[in-house]
């Protein structure tokens, strides 16, 4: 049993505690939660000057692209990142993996606890299958041409049986928007009639996206006809939002994470309030990412305010300099000053946890659960704010 006290503790299931503790059993299991009322209390608590914070859910990466790290120039736009991926994916599978596992210490060293991770391949399944965090998989799938939707969802659903004979946690989803094709939502939707499971997709993340959808054309079809050497003859522009295009075509309820939404507007979250009246929605912000690929950041104020579900992720290594958690906050802290450290952990611990339906075990300070206790520090404590220099450190 530890004793831990901090100067600020964020259990993020209720206020936050200032010169708190937390009763930890030796497994991590927390037992009980308060204040540090007078003297005596502190006898026998390990006491860290900094914040406590439940342990980081990534909701958003890419294990298996993190042998591409530093080799996507950064601010070159959509239609050149998704082109330069597809050139520089492949790779020997001895550098994929040593990639992939140096890359999961960094995120364990980061205080990262759970994380829902996209697959393409199987990769990475030797490594999830050592449990050193707590992986929910996403089998991608991709198909921009309605010929390409039944070898696109066979190949999923073989993934996926790797992914779940391991007693892994796996679910099929469309990549986005503009790469799948109507037929291919058409059999996602219909492997998921029987099993409600989180689908998790990127979404309206470039500029480009919105403009293959409004007039047919763009950096995006430049891809596609270019790069790819696909057919875009089928392909009408709906002259809707991608978001409006696709949200009817997706599975019936099941809960749905939105990977980017950098140019999701006021009427797209109109719907998706909609749509929250029968499936749950979640917004998962990369904000490292997105800078990355093109400068621009997501319409935080307006998600604040319409009362989004928000949560964050790092991508993959090809659009990011690291997988940090901290480091998104820090970013979002950066940009929209006026956001409280308590809201931002809770996007970054408590929804992310609930997103990927492991917040029985994951995202707070409750009694009965093993969330992880990270330590942030140093910290500006007046201000209750991070600083550039703000590091994790896990104690459990
Ligand atoms: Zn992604």
């Amino acid at each position: 049993m530890r004793k831990i006290g901090a100067s600020l503790i964020f259990p993020l299931s209720g206020p936050v505690l200032k010169n708190g503790y937390l009763e930890v059993d030796d497994s991590g299991c927390i037992i009980s939660r308060g204040l540090l009322s007078d003297k005596e209390s502190f006898n026998g608590t390990e006491f860290f000057d900094g914040m406590l914070v439940p342990g980081f859910v990534n909701a958003h990466v890419h294990l298996e692209l993190s042998h591409l790290k530093g080799k996507v120039q950064s601010g070159k736009g959509m239609g050149h990142f998704i082109g330069e991926i597809n050139r520089l994916r492949a790779a020997g599978a001895e550098e994929i993996f040593r990639s992939a596992a140096t890359a999961e210490e960094e995120m364990l060293r980061q205080g990262i606890v759970a994380a829902g991770d996209i697959v393409n391949t199987s990769d990475t399944l030797a490594l999830k299958k050592q449990r050193r965090l707590e992986w929910i998989t996403f089998v991608e799938t991709f198909g921009f041409h309605p010929s390409r939707a039944e070898k696109a969802i066979t190949g999923a659903m073989e993934l996926g049986q790797l992914f779940q004979e391991a007693g892994l946690t796996a679910s099929i989803v469309p990549h986005s928007p503009y790469s799948v094709s109507k037929e291919l939502f058409r059999e996602i939707r219909a492997l998921n009639r029987s099993a409600c499971k989180i689908i998790s997709m990127h979404n309206q993340e470039s500029e480009a996206e919105i403009q293959l959808f409004r007039s047919g054309d763009g950096p995006i079809l430049e891809h596609i006809t270019g790069n790819l050497g696909l057919d875009a003859s089928h392909w009408t522009p709906s002259g809707l939002s991608p978001l409006e295009t696709i949200l009817p075509l997706l599975p019936e309820k099941a809960p749905l994470l939105l990977v980017h939404n950098t140019f999701t507007t006021e009427q797209d979250v109109s719907l998706l309030k909609q749509a929250a009246k029968y499936r749950k929605v979640w917004l998962v912000l990369c904000p490292n990412s997105n800078l990355y690929i093109g400068k621009t950041l997501p319409p935080v104020d307006l998600f604040r305010r319409e009362g989004m579900n928000l949560c964050l992720g790092t991508d993959s290594l090809a659009s990011n300099f690291e997988l940090s958690i901290l480091s998104e906050i820090k970013t979002l802290q950066n940009h929209f000053p006026g956001i409280p450290a308590n809201e931002l952990f809770s996007w970054a611990s408590f929804n992310g946890a609930q997103a990927l339906e492991t917040g029985e075990r994951f995202g707070s300070f409750d009694p009965g659960k093993k969330p992880g206790i990270l330590l942030i520090s140093p910290v500006d404590l007046k201000n209750g704010k991070l600083l550039p220099e703000s590091k994790v450190q896990r104690l459990i």
